[in-house]
């Protein structure tokens, strides 16, 4: 099986969207933004043994490529439209390419995306997909818009996704509900455009929330205060530290997926009903100060958030 062979078995599905113009199968593919828009596009790489095990299913490394970079598209604010996706793989494996393209397929439509092209090659297992999505001019959501005096607030909650990846590097079984955090996190598309209109700055949780949010405090040149106390944690991982008091997890912990923001005093009862309206939990952990450092209330720990090298 050829190169293009692969393509047409595995990655030539309908797409559902009008402005794709030309999706995969010429030398580019071509796309129409709505008048007023701009693109906004991220690219996120997954490689077998350092962001997923060797054992992982098919079905769950698409999903989590995916939902990786739509949650990047999030946190800007955007909408997003399309995505081209770069397959290595270290030999062609019908099974695995089915599983891993129906998942795709299945994703893609969940979160209403649209393949619009890529590329395979040999070598080690590595997905990388570029996502591509639109906002209104000038609306994006950046890191460095941060200001004195606002709160900063997290979707969801944190830490889980490290916990699981914490049992099984110690051959612990961890639950299904745990499993799903690390592998089938769910980028907050819907929660990321609606924070356009509230919120200052804002970042995905991907390498922890102490990383993550000093990324927004250095863009915004400012300082924060936060409560370790009020961090919002699933079920086990409030167990876990009412065990154990160690709060590296939810502070440090990486795979979250959740948003984190930042927003004007003033719009604290607008974001409270957009989290009924969206059923989805926003905590808000703590406020943005002039100094220039990130102090945490209730820990004392030294920092082990996720580095890239
Ligand atoms: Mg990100």
């Amino acid at each position: 099986m050829n190169e293009f062979d692969l393509i047409q078995s595995y990655f030539n599905w309908q797409s559902t969207d009008p402005n794709v113009l030309l999706g995969v199968g010429d030398d580019a593919a071509l796309f129409d933004l709505e008048p007023d828009h701009q693109l906004v596009t991220s690219t996120d790489t997954l490689v077998e043994d350092i962001h997923f095990f060797r054992d992982t299913s098919p079905s769950d490394i698409a999903y989590k490529s995916l939902a990786v970079n739509l949650s990047d598209i999030a946190a800007m604010g955007a909408v997003a439209k399309c995505f081209t996706l770069s397959l290595t793989l270290p030999k062609i494996n019908h099974d695995w390419l089915k599983e891993f393209s129906a998942s795709l397929k299945k994703a893609s439509r969940l979160y209403n995306v649209n393949l619009i092209g890529g590329d395979t090659t040999k070598g080690p297992l590595n997905i990388t997909i570029t996502m591509m999505g639109s906002i209104k001019k000038g609306k994006s959501i950046q890191r460095s818009g941060a200001r004195n005096k606002d709160d900063i607030y997290i979707s969801g909650d944190l830490g889980t996704a490290a916990l699981c990846l914490k049992k099984m590097n110690e051959g612990i079984k961890p639950s299904l509900n745990e499993l799903n955090k690390l592998n089938r996190p769910i980028p907050r598309l819907e929660l990321g455009s609606a924070l356009k209109d509230l919120a200052s700055s804002c970042i995905d949780v991907s390498d922890g929330l102490e990383q993550d949010l000093s990324h927004i405090l250095n863009s915004s040149d400012v300082g924060a205060t936060i409560d370790a106390q009020k961090l919002p944690l699933g079920e086990e991982l409030s167990q876990y530290i009412k065990e154990t008091n160690d709060w590296l997890l939810p502070l440090c912990g990486g795979d979250d997926y959740e948003l984190c923001f930042t927003a004007d005093k003033a719009s604290s009862s607008k974001l409270k009903k957009l989290s009924e309206t969206l059923n989805i939990r926003v905590t808000k952990i703590g406020s943005i100060n002039a100094s220039n450092e990130l102090k945490i209330n209730g820990y004392d720990g030294s920092s082990a958030s996720y580095k890239h090298f």
